[in-house]
């Protein structure tokens, strides 16, 4: 079977602490059944910005503050300031992931959350306003604004799942023609997720359709050819089994 016509391999960036190790401060890690199912059709590599910036685990928590209109994060017993150097950790990552297609990042963190992250009113204390991007979570996005961008949420139903594994095939084969390693007439399954004509919009607009797409996906058509009612019952097994825990 040629390249064009296989399902193309999305290349994934995940937080660390989910499926993978026990980083986060207090030692711990997240399983996540839904990213379990999806780590067999994707080539993962994993981050954790707070060990790449020298903090050790277990390490006292930080914190998502805003200061004089400014977001700023710190370590919650010494003060220090980090978030200077999580979004430096953040360029030069990004620098580096011209061929990532996706991040999966985790929920409610200071760094990695998207959206998600709690804005606090002190160091110390329950007061806190609003929620954000984590700093680090942040820059990523503004270093690769055209990446799909979702966190461990996106992956606690069977639907949710399928659609995230459509969305990251979109963007492998888009990259896949862009690069000139598979041909245009490829992108067709695209339009399950585009509800237009992929031939009709150049590689940006496309990348912007599917980053807007939230699905309903169907297994066994299109982008998702290969995943057949056993897949998805199995995956369907995974999360009821955790939520049922
Ligand atoms: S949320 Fe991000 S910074 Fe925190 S432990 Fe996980 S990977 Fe590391």
């Amino acid at each position: 079977m040629s390249e064009t016509t296989e399902q193309p391999i999305p290349r994934v960036v995940t937080s660390r602490c989910l499926e993978s190790e026990p980083v986060r401060y207090d030692g711990t890690g997240v399983a996540v059944p839904g990213l379990r199912w999806l780590l067999r059709y994707v080539e993962r590599v994993t981050v954790c910005p707070e060990i790449a910036v020298g903090l050790g685990v277990p390490r006292p928590p930080i914190r998502l503050l805003r200061e004089d209109g400014e977001l700023v994060v710190r370590d919650t017993v010494s003060g220090r300031r980090v978030d200077e150097a999580l979004r430096d950790y953040a360029t030069s990552f990004a620098a580096g992931a011209a061929t990532v297609d996706g991040f999966i990042l985790k929920a409610g963190s200071p760094s990695c959350g998207l959206g998600s992250a709690k804005i606090w009113r002190a160091l110390d204390g329950d007061d806190w306003d609003g929620r954000g991007d984590g700093v680090f979570a942040e820059q990523l996005q503004r270093m690769r604004p055209d990446r799909l961008f979702v966190d461990e949420c996106a992956l606690t139903t069977v639907d949710g799942c399928l659609v995230v594994l459509a969305r990251l095939r979109a963007l492998a084969r888009i990259r896949q023609v862009e690069r000139g390693r598979a041909d245009a007439a490829s992108l067709r399954p695209l339009a399950a997720l585009t509800d237009i004509d992929p031939a009709s919009l150049d590689a940006n607009d496309l990348r912007e359709r599917v980053m807007m797409a939230q699905g309903p996906v169907r297994a066994g058509e299109g982008l998702l050819a290969d995943i057949d009612g056993a897949a998805s019952d199995e995956l369907a097994q995974m999360i009821e089994e955790v939520a049922d825990a």
